[in-house]
C-alpha cells in the first residue's frame, strides 16, 4: 500500500518507481490478434511470453493465444535461430494460422537475433507452408511501451503484407490505434454510419470480445484478413487515429505504397470525436446523418446538465498518450482543471500537445512524458485533486488518499470486467465517461457530506 508517501518529490533519471507504461511486447501481441487467423509469436524466453498472455487476458477477460521461442541458457549463448526453426514448423503443422507474427524480447533483441535473416531461411529450406506468412517487429521493453510495440507491430503488418497493385480503389484505410474491442467496434459503427467505405487494421472486435459460445475457438472470427490488409495499399488515403500508435504505419504505409495519410486523435470526448467524424465525412464525400448529429447533441445535453458538479474541479490524468492527450481536451470541455498529467510512454510531443490544449489557465500544472506513478503520487499529496482518472494501478493512490474518486480509463483494467464491452470513443462513449466521473464525485459526496447536504434529487 501506498501510505507511506510522502509529498516530497525529488527528480529520478535512473529509476522508476511504479511505472505507467508496461512492456513493447505487449502492444505487439495485442496488435497481431487483430488480423484473423493470425498467432503471435514471442522470441524469447517463456515467462515473458506468460506475463504477456495473462496481462492481456486479465484485461480482456478472454483467453489469449500465443506461442514462444521457449529460449533457455542455450538460446540465450549461442542465438534463437533452432528454437525459432523448430517453433515455425510446430505452429504451422499443428495449429495452422495464415499469418505469424513475431515480436522480440529484451533478451532476444540484447542477443542481437536478427529475425529477418530467420525468416529467410526458413523460407529457403522449404519449410514455410505456402499461402502462410510471417512477420515480424523488434520491440525491446528496455525502449518504448506497450503503445510502441503496437504501432511497431501495425508498422510490421504494412511493411510484409501491403501492396500496391497500380489500381487506387475507393476505401481508405483507418488505423484504429489501441483501442479496446469495443472501441475499435464502435469506430467502424460511426464510419460506416457515415456512409463510409473503408479497410481498418488491426481489428481486435469479435476477437477479444466474443460471446459465450461453449466451443474453443483458436482463431475468432474478427480481426483484418490478409487480404483486406494488403488491399490497404490499394487505398486512395489513411486515416491514422492517434499520434504514437497509428502514425508509424500510416508513414510507412505513404513510403511503400504512396497513400497519402490524415492523422487525428482518438475520438474521445467531444472535440477530438467531431474532428473524427469530420475527417470521415470528408474523406467519404458524404454528409453526417442525422442519427450521429442526435448523439452528439445528446452528449452536449449530458455535458452542461453536469457542468454544475463538474465545473473547476481538479483532476490528476495518467495513461497512454493517445488516450491522455483527447481525454485532457475533454475534461477541458467539462469545465474541469487537469493539473496533473502523466503518460508513462516516452515522446517530447505529449508536452506540447497537453500544454497547448489547457492553455495560459493551466500553466502551472505539471505534465510529463515518461514520468511514473511514485511522483504523481507525489505531486498529488503536495497539491490535492478532486479526481484521479487512469488504469487499475490508480485505485493505489486512491486508497492512499482518502478514497479519492477514481475512474478507470484505458489499459490495462485488471479489477473491473465490462470496460471491453462498451465504448468509450465516440459521443456515446463520451457519456459514459461524463456518467462515469460524475458517478464517482457524487458517491463521495453521498459518503462524506452532512445530513443536511445530503439529497436524493441532485
Ligand atoms: S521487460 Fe523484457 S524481460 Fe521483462 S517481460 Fe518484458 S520483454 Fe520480457
Amino acid at each position: 500500500m501506498l501510505n507511506s508517501t510522502t509529498s516530497h518529490h525529488t527528480e529520478r533519471q535512473a529509476l522508476r518507481v511504479n511505472p505507467a507504461k508496461t512492456c513493447q511486447p505487449i502492444g505487439a501481441m495485442y496488435a497481431a490478434l487483430g488480423i484473423h487467423n493470425c498467432l503471435p509469436h514471442s522470441h524469447g524466453s517463456q515467462g515473458c511470453c506468460a506475463y504477456h498472455r495473462s496481462h492481456l487476458t486479465r484485461h480482456f477477460k478472454e483467453p489469449v493465444m500465443a506461442t514462444t521461442s521457449s529460449f533457455t541458457e542455450g538460446a540465450s549463448v549461442f542465438g534463437g535461430l533452432a528454437n525459432m526453426t523448430q517453433a515455425l514448423t510446430n505452429i504451422f503443422s499443428i495449429y495452422q494460422p495464415d499469418v505469424v507474427a513475431v515480436h522480440t524480447t529484451c533478451l532476444s533483441e540484447v542477443i542481437g537475433d536478427d529475425l529477418p535473416m530467420m525468416f529467410k531461411k526458413f523460407r529457403e529450406d522449404g519449410k514455410l507452408p505456402p499461402g502462410k506468412h510471417l512477420i515480424h517487429a523488434n520491440t525491446p521493453s528496455f525502449q518504448g511501451s506497450h503503445i510502441t510495440g503496437f504501432a511497431n507491430m501495425t508498422t510490421a503488418m504494412v511493411r510484409y503484407l501491403c501492396e500496391k497493385s497500380g489500381e487506387v480503389c475507393d476505401r481508405f484505410n483507418l488505423l484504429p490505434g489501441y483501442l479496446d474491442p469495443a472501441d475499435m467496434r464502435e469506430v467502424k459503427r460511426l464510419a460506416a454510419g457515415i456512409g463510409a467505405r473503408f479497410v481498418m487494421f488491426p481489428d481486435t472486435s469479435d476477437v477479444l470480445d466474443g460471446p459465450q459460445t461453449g466451443r474453443f475457438q483458436m482463431y475468432p472470427q474478427g480481426g483484418a484478413t490478409v487480404e483486406e490488409i494488403r488491399s490497404a495499399g490499394d487505398g486512395f488515403a489513411t486515416l491514422a487515429l492517434g499520434f504514437w500508435a497509428s502514425e508509424p504505419a500510416a508513414k510507412e504505409l505513404e513510403h511503400k505504397c504512396e497513400v497519402p495519410y490524415e492523422l487525428v486523435e482518438l475520438p474521445i470526448g467531444l472535440g477530438a470525436t467531431d474532428a473524427f467524424v469530420d475527417a470521415v465525412r470528408r474523406l467519404a464525400a458524404t454528409e453526417v446523418p442525422g442519427e450521429i448529429e442526435r448523439e452528439r447533441g445528446q452528449l452536449i445535453d449530458l455535458m452542461s446538465d453536469m457542468s454544475q458538479y463538474l465545473h473547476e474541479k481538479r483532476v490528476a490524468v495518467f495513461g497512454d498518450p493517445d488516450h491522455v492527450i483527447p481525454l485532457v481536451r475533454f475534461l477541458v470541455e467539462l469545465g474541469m482543471r487537469p493539473v496533473h498529467v502523466v503518460t508513462g510512454t516516452p515522446g517530447k510531443a505529449f508536452e506540447t500537445n497537453v500544454r497547448q490544449l489547457l492553455g495560459p489557465a493551466g500553466a502551472a500544472a505539471k505534465v510529463r512524458a515518461g514520468e511514473d506513478l511514485l511522483s504523481l503520487h507525489q505531486w498529488i499529496k503536495a497539491e490535492p485533486v478532486d479526481l484521479l482518472i487512469g488504469n487499475t494501478y490508480g485505485k493505489y493512490i486512491a486508497r492512499a488518499e482518502d478514497n479519492l474518486p477514481f475512474v478507470r480509463f484505458g489499459f490495462p483494467i485488471l479489477d473491473r470486467v465490462a470496460h471491453r464491452l462498451f465504448p468509450t470513443v465516440g459521443y456515446r462513449g463520451a457519456m459514459r465517461l461524463v456518467a462515469g466521473i460524475t458517478d464517482a464525485l457524487l458517491d463521495k459526496k453521498d459518503r462524506e457530506c452532512p445530513e443536511e447536504f445530503f439529497e436524493l434529487v441532485q
